[in-house]
């Protein structure tokens, strides 16, 4: 493929539907990955193109509103321009070459995309970064991915400044927005000279475009890589939705509690869609628009995705049965899968079991397809012999009126080995409570709601749960330090 539009003719909108369909082929497997693509040359561009003569309705390429409602709106052309801009800036005054890598500490305002774009046209590889981010996180993400340029707001930048001095790979420091400091270059002052002459450059479909890191669930975030089709061309395919006002919701990223999809429902009419997927993979399984909603499952799998459950040797088991949920990766490796852990062969390795790139989560699929989440594979907890997911417990917990938030995880025991601990963070009305006398109501009503052996014989009340910055619950943190404060206690 250069782009399936040069060789396309007819009206827009049959070209917009060929363009669909060819890159669904290619999610499918019916068609081969092109060689060579670039979101911004095959895609953008030509859309550029298609505006520019007439064949494309005016719809802007780029709508961004405020919580202010200030509003900033760009046309294809505009959009392409302005990366080209960007690109120059980026390979000129922050001296950055095709590969290397760039840091973006930013909320997302619209040079959040606009860099993006322009990294995609240079060959840069773009690792986004969250503004919730702390100054130890970031050091972090700077030394493991030896960026050579920071992108920041004026209003963060004072405060990144505490860790920059450590990062022996840093070579420019960029700051989006109207301010400047001593040693910064600024985006909004070099894109006014900056030329519009920037020619893309030719990426390999499989080359890296992207660093993510994951969430820090369990241990450091893990570096994964994404090429420029495993995101160009994923994107293509789910572009086409239009928002006028609220129809559809969509959940993912940590479990959905039964509780949470009643009440939404209650207060909305509206159904969430709960999807599940990793930094490694994106989505994989989802309740998808149109199709059967099974509330509480995660959903099937998505194409291209072959999605199974398979045990401890890589062979898959029979529906119904629990086992770590995985992609088949043999004999075709699915292109939009992560390349690899960056400087980590050995978790990349460990990734794999034989014909299969394995998630590390537990589940169970039923006979029509459907998975169902039991929970991070470090986090089950095996009590005299039963092996007891987090989130069965805390979704019986959560409907509970006492209980606001809930992480459930194992505690050492004597005799059973391990034992089901609740920490529970309470609803106001329930502060002042008896903690003796609600930690029994709580254990009798998981015994109602749910097999009996599974109500957690230990509860603790506490202010909050340590989350990572993108709010998920930290359960191997807790584990841990409930691992060492009983032991130190046994001592
Ligand atoms: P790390 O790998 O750094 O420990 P992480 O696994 O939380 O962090 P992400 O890639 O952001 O990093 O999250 C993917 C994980 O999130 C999945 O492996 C799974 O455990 C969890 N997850 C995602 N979607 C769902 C869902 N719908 N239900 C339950 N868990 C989910
Ligand atoms: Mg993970």
């Amino acid at each position: 493929l250069r782009s399936p539009c040069r060789s396309f003719h007819g009206n827009n909108r049959l070209l917009t539907s060929q363009i669909v369909s060819y890159y669904e082929s290619i999610n499918q497997c019916k068609k081969e990955l092109p060689e060579y693509f670039n979101f911004a040359s095959d895609v953008l561009d030509e859309w550029a193109r298609l505006e520019k003569d007439g064949r494309k309705p005016a719809n802007p390429a780029f709508w961004w509103v405020s919580d202010e409602g200030e509003e900033v709106k760009w046309s294809f052309e505009e959009l392409g321009s302005l990366s080209r801009k960007a690109a120059n800036v980026l390979c000129e005054a922050c001296a950055l070459q095709r590969g290397d890598r760039a840091m973006a500490v930013l909320p997302r305002v619209p040079e959040w995309w606009l860099l993006n774009v322009a990294c995609m046209r240079a060959g840069i590889v773009f690792i986004p970064g969250t503004s919730q981010l702390t100054a130890k996180d970031i050091s972090y993400r700077l030394q493991a991915s030896k960026a050579k340029c920071i992108i920041t707001s004026d209003t963060l930048a004072p405060a990144l400044e505490s860790v920059l001095p450590g990062s022996q790979f840093l070579r420019s420091k960029l700051i989006v927005g109207r301010g400047s400091r001593a040693g910064w270059l600024n985006l909004k002052e070099l894109l006014a000279v900056a030329s519009a002459d920037h020619e893309c450059v030719k990426t390999r479909s499989q080359e890296p475009m992207l660093i993510y890191f994951t969430s820090g669930t369990t241990g450091f975030p893990k570096m994964v890589v994404q090429s420029h089709s495993s995101y160009g061309i994923g994107f293509t395919i789910s572009g086409s939705y239009k928002f006028p006002s609220l129809k559809h919701c969509v959940t993912g990223g940590e479990a959905l509690n039964p509780e949470v999809f009643a009440k939404w429902k209650i207060q909305t009419g509206l159904d969430i869609h709960e999807g599940y997927g990793q930094t490694e993979t994106v989505t994989i399984c989802a309740n998808m628009k149109g199709m059967k909603i099974k509330p509480g499952s995660l959903g099937k799998a998505v194409p291209p995705y072959d999605v199974q459950i398979v045990d401890d040797h890589g062979a898959v088991v029979p529906a119904g049965e629990e086992g770590t949920i995985a992609v088949r990766v043999q004999p075709t490796r699915p292109f939009c899968l992560f390349s690899q852990y960056l400087d980590n062969p050995e978790q990349t390795a460990a990734s794999m079991r034989g014909d299969f790139y394995v998630t590390g989560d537990r589940g169970v699929m039923d006979e029509e397809g459907y998975v169902w989440f039991v929970g991070r594979a470090d986090d089950i907890i095996n009590s005299a012999g039963y092996r007891i997911g987090p989130f069965e417990v805390e979704s019986a917990l959560l409907q509970h009126p006492a209980v606001s938030e809930v992480a459930v995880v194992s505690s050492p025991d004597p005799v059973r080995g391990e034992v089901v601990k609740a920490f529970i963070v309470l609803a106001p009305a329930f502060v002042s409570h008896d903690p003796e006398k609600l930690t029994h109501e709580l254990q009798q009503h998981v015994k109602k709601v749910t097999a009996p052996y599974k109500y957690p014989r230990k509860v603790e009340f506490v202010q909050d749960l340590p989350k990572t910055a993108t709010g998920k619950i930290q359960r191997k943190a807790l584990k841990s330090k409930e691992w060492a404060r009983v032991r130190q206690g046994q001592e």
